[in-house]
């Protein structure tokens, strides 16, 4: 398939850390460290509570600002959740949905996916929709078998429009804050799967477009790899985005593969 390889794309997600002051001085370390990753598109995931705090220390920079959950309806009863227009209204661009943290200690169904990725689109918010295989399952050879069930569930419902402004990461959950990462033949087995499926579905053009982020222990020092693999578009970064140097060394050895590579 041929296709023109974007930009890095560098998400990260700083999970349930950081209060107001550090979320603040953080962001603005990334804005200022900015000019040296001209070509990445750089996307912020902070807590809720620091969404505010995190769009005022942005502002004016192209840096993306993005929820890490939302519920599906858009206001009502539903005591300790948030909608996606409250997060439109809060400055986010972007959403995570169906974080396998989400998957594995809220019960996060591949149903409830679907619905949040929809929610999300209709809000307005792009999606950065989470699918990955647990240990067990890559043990036992069913990692397709299962990314399969996630894209055909959580995708489901999504038009060709939808699925041209969601993003997808792949994060083998045995990877993600346990400092293994997947190999680069490993990630891109699934990266290249995920975008066969999406051309099978939406067709050459939609796969060819599809952002598709790798997130697993990403670190400086393995994102140069990893990136040099045709369908791996960027990272989805958990640790390593909660310090200013480690987030744009990231985005740094990524755009260093992707210059090489022009
Ligand atoms: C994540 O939270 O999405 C993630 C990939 O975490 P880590 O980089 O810490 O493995």
């Amino acid at each position: 398939m041929d296709r023109r390889r974007p930009a890095p794309f560098i998400a990260g997600n700083w999970k349930m850390n950081l209060g107001l002051r550090e979320a603040s001085d953080l962001a603005r370390k990334i804005v200022e460290a900015r000019p040296g990753v001209p070509e990445a598109t750089l996307v912020l995931i902070p807590p809720y509570t620091a969404l505010a705090a995190v769009a005022a220390a942005i502002a004016g920079s192209d840096v993306g600002l993005g929820a890490q959950n939302l519920h599906w309806e858009k206001q009502g009863a539903f005591t300790g959740e948030v909608s996606g227009p409250m997060l439109r209204d809060a400055g986010c661009g972007y959403v995570l949905v169906g974080h396998s943290e989400r998957r594995q200690l809220f019960g996060e169904t591949d149903e409830a996916v679907s619905r949040k990725a929809r929610a999300a689109l209709e809000a307005g918010l792009t999606p950065v929709i989470c699918v990955g295989e647990v240990l067990e399952e890559r043990d036992g050879g069913r990692t397709l078998e299962r990314i399969d069930e996630q894209l055909a569930k959580g995708l489901g419902g999504l038009s060709k429009g939808d699925l041209e402004r969601a993003v997808i990461a792949y994060e083998p959950v045995w990877a993600i804050g346990t400092g293994r990462t997947a190999t680069p033949e490993q990630a891109e087995e699934v990266h290249a799967h995920i975008r066969q499926r999406i051309a099978e579905s939406y067709g050459n053009e939609a796969a060819a477009c599809a952002i598709i982020l790798y997130g697993g222990s990403v670190k400086p020092a393995n994102s140069y790899p990893l990136f040099r693999e045709k369908d791996i578009d960027g990272f989805l970064v958990g640790g390593a985005s909660l310090d200013a140097g480690g987030f744009i060394g990231i985005a740094g050895e990524a755009l260093r593969a992707y210059r090489e590579e022009k």
